[in-house]
């Protein structure tokens, strides 16, 4: 059963009289159990919809609508599939104490997966869950595999119960699903001899099997470390090795690089990034996977389009993982609106200094760094770092941050998205 929680005004939806409330029970002979079965089976042209009205009335509406004309339902928001695994390295167990309570929501979701791009494990699947990835084509999922030895991936999701990943994969290629994979490397655990074999594993099933990430394992201060712990330089080389070796062999006998190392896997290594070509499409850049030179050609490409800022000064904060990296793309600007652009790395006091990238960084940690720099026109704040309701990862809300900054403030995401055409610093 789906709810609805709003309609769009003026939709064919409103004009059948469909409210926030109503209940979607079924389209023809088939029962809706979430948004997939909404998006899959309402996308024809014409069907029955089952529905019970707020009130408790049910009714069988006949619907025709035109081509590509949106029916104009909005859902509530699915139930999150949990997950069934333990991983010593779990974000939540990462959590400091009084942390939002979506923040310990263990999800592990084929469906937004596919949705999303989140990555999942597939290790929670049912019967009718593989039935309903195959009938509906979810493609590509994004998944989670860790290790292909089914010994060491049960030990790294701390789940004796979890299915052997290559089967699982091998079935799904068979129906025509594609994916992109990531490898979160555990030192002593999953990287060295098991890494070389999980890539090969993967490289064998082939063409859909469309990339791979090698992710070092992510910590913050409140992790289990005393079960698991980041990899050190010459153990982030080694796996880096890896992958650059098996990139090379993609590109020569497929066209791409399909294995990728991610971005805190190269300054782990302290290994200069590759070039832009070298991420091919940037699959996975949500990954953290080439963010960096994604990140530069987004700004070489926009910049010319930059208002003349000539004389402003500018702050830009940002995590610590970015800092070294900032000089050549914050150059970019000043050459293209002629502002002096001063970043800030700000450190992590939420999670820790481990975590260093701007997404979670704190509105208390970014208020304290504002707070000593008056004299700027403009400070540009990491979007990311801010929720849908307006809120910093430790719920800080933004406007009061906004309220207490001796200047002025603006979210961005990639800098020339805050520092539009037409737009000028206040
Ligand atoms: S798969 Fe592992 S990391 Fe992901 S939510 Fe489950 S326990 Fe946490």
């Amino acid at each position: 059963m789906l709810r609805v929680a709003a309609v769009a005004p003026d939709s064919l939806a409103s004009g059948l009289g469909l409210a926030r409330g109503d209940e979607l029970l079924a389209i023809g002979e088939r029962e809706l159990g979430d948004f997939l079965d909404w998006e899959f089976l309402a996308a024809d042209p014409a069907f029955l919809l089952h529905v019970r009205t707020a009130a408790g009335e049910e009714i069988e509406f006949d619907i025709e609508r035109p081509e590509g004309l949106p029916l104009g339902v909005v859902l509530e928001p699915p139930k999150i599939r949990r997950c069934n695994n333990r991983c010593d390295f779990c974000f939540v167990d990462g959590n400091p104490a009084g942390a939002r309570k979506v923040l310990w929501i263990r999800d592990d979701d084929y469906r937004l997966s596919f949705r999303y791009g989140n990555f999942a494990t597939l290790s929670n699947l049912k019967d009718k869950d593989v039935r309903r990835i195959l009938e509906y084509r979810l493609s590509p999922l994004y998944v989670s595999v860790h290790a292909t030895d089914p010994a060491v991936r049960r030990s790294v999701l701390r789940n004796p119960k979890a299915p052997e990943i290559l089967p699982q994969l091998e079935m799904f290629v068979a129906g025509g699903i594609r994916f992109h994979t990531q490898i979160v490397v555990v030192p002593g655990v999953n990287d060295g001899e098991v890494l070389e074999h999980t890539l090969a594993d993967l490289y064998g099933l082939g063409a859909p099997v469309l990339s791979v990430s090698v992710v070092p394992v992510a910590l913050t201060s409140y992790s289990k470390h005393d079960l698991v712990r980041a990899p050190t330089s010459a153990e982030a080389a080694a796996a880096l090795g890896t992958v650059v070796r098996w990139a090379a062999r993609a590109r020569g006998e497929r066209g791409t690089g399909w294995a990728y190392g991610s971005d805190e896997l190269y300054q782990r290594a302290g290994e200069p990034f590759p070039s832009a070509e070298a991420y091919d499409g940037f699959e996975q850049v949500e990954n953290g996977v080439g963010a960096v030179r994604y990140l530069e050609g987004l700004v070489r490409a926009e910049a010319g389009a930059l208002p003349d800022l000539g004389g402003r000064r500018v702050l830009v904060l940002t995590g610590t993982a970015m800092g070294s990296l900032m000089p050549e793309v914050l150059a970019a600007l000043e050459e293209a609106t002629r502002a002096r652009f001063e970043c800030v790395t700000v450190e992590n006091t939420y999670f820790g200094p481990a975590v260093t990238t701007a997404g979670l960084l704190g509105g208390a940690d970014l208020g304290a760094a504002l707070a000593g720099r008056p004299g700027y026109d403009l400070a540009l704040l990491p979007a990311e770092a801010v929720n849908e309701d307006g809120l910093f990862v430790d719920d800080v809300p933004l406007g009061d941050l906004i309220g207490a900054s001796p200047v002025p403030v603006r979210l961005s995401y990639h800098f020339t998205d805050a520092l539009g055409a037409g737009e000028e610093a206040a």
